[in-house]
C-alpha cells in the first residue's frame, strides 16, 4: 500500500458507470468521479447489481449477475493454551463428517514459532446459514464441544479466547469463499462471463479459466509436463 500511495481508492464503492460519452465515467458512492478510456471490473459479479450502468447492461450479462450467488461461510479462530492436540499426535486439521457438527475443517493455525495456540475452523453453506442467527458465545461453545468430541480430550472445552468471521454479512463481499453456478446457470449465461460491455473488461476470480474462486494454484499430485 505504501508503494501504491493514493492510486488504490478504499472505502470508494462504485455506483455509477457511465459509457454513453467519449471516455468512460466511474462514479464512486462518496461522488467521486473518474473518466477512463477503459476499466477493468475485479468485483464478483453479483455485486455488480449494486451499480447503475448507462446504457443498460446486454441483457445476458444482465441476466448472469443476477444467477451468481456467494457461498455462505462463518470463519471461527479458537485459541488455547497450548497445541494440546500436538502432544496428543494430531495434526490439527480435521475433516468432521457428521451433520450436527458446527464446523466441517479445521486446520491448527497455531504461530510458526508456536505462540498463539489455535485451531482455524470453517462452518460452512447450509451450517453457516441454520447457525448465523445463535450468539456468538452459543457458536464457540459447540465448536468447542465438538473439538472435544473428535480429539478426545476435555482440553478442547477450554479456549482462552474465541474469534469469528460472519462473511455473509460483509455487503461488499456478500459472502464467500466465491460465487458459485447453480445447475444450468454455465451453460445458459455462462458464456459472458469473460465478455467485455464496451469499453469495461471482467477480471476476478469467478473469470478465472483455473481455479476459479481460488487466488492460489494447489498443486495435486504429480505435476504434468506442459503440452
Ligand atoms: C475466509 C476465506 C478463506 C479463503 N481461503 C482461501 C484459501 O485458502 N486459498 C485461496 O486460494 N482462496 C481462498 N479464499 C478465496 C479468495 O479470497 C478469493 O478467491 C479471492 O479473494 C478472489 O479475489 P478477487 O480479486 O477476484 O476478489 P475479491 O478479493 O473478493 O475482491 C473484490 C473486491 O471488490 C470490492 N468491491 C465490491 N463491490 C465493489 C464496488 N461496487 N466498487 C468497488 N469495489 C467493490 C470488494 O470490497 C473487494 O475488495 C478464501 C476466501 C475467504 C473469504
Amino acid at each position: 500500500m505504501e508503494l501504491l500511495k493514493d492510486r488504490v481508492k478504499l472505502q470508494s464503492p462504485v455506483v455509477r458507470l457511465d459509457q454513453t460519452g467519449e471516455t468512460v465515467i466511474v462514479e464512486t458512492l462518496n461522488h467521486e468521479v473518474y473518466h477512463a478510456r477503459y476499466v477493468i471490473s475485479a468485483i464478483p459479479p453479483v455485486l455488480t447489481t449494486k451499480i447503475h450502468f448507462s446504457p443498460d447492461l446486454p441483457p445476458i450479462r444482465n441476466q448472469l449477475i443476477q444467477r451468481l450467488p456467494m457461498g455462505s461461510v462463518i470463519k471461527t479462530m479458537m485459541y488455547y493454551k497450548e497445541a494440546f492436540w500436538r502432544k496428543l499426535d494430531y495434526c490439527g486439521a480435521m475433516f468432521i463428517d457428521d451433520e450436527n457438527s458446527p464446523v466441517e475443517i479445521t486446520l491448527d493455525d497455531t504461530k510458526p514459532d508456536g505462540s498463539s495456540p489455535a485451531i482455524m475452523g470453517f462452518i460452512l453453506s447450509r451450517r453457516s446459514s441454520a447457525l448465523t442467527n445463535l450468539t456468538k458465545e452459543e457458536r464457540k461453545k459447540r465448536i468447542s464441544e465438538y473439538y472435544a468430541k473428535v480429539i478426545g480430550t476435555d482440553k478442547a472445552l477450554h479456549p482462552v479466547h474465541y474469534e469469528e468471521k460472519n462473511w455473509c454479512e460483509e455487503q461488499y463481499s456478500g459472502g464467500c469463499y466465491t460465487a458459485y453456478f447453480p445447475p444450468g446457470v454455465m451453460t445458459q449465461y455462462g458464456s459472458v462471463i469473460r465478455q467485455p460491455v464496451g469499453s469495461l473488461y471482467f477480471a476476478g476470480t469467478e473469470t478465472a479459466t483455473q481455479w476459479s474462486g481460488y487466488m492460489e494454484q494447489f498443486k495435486l499430485g504429480r505435476e504434468q509436463p506442459e503440452s
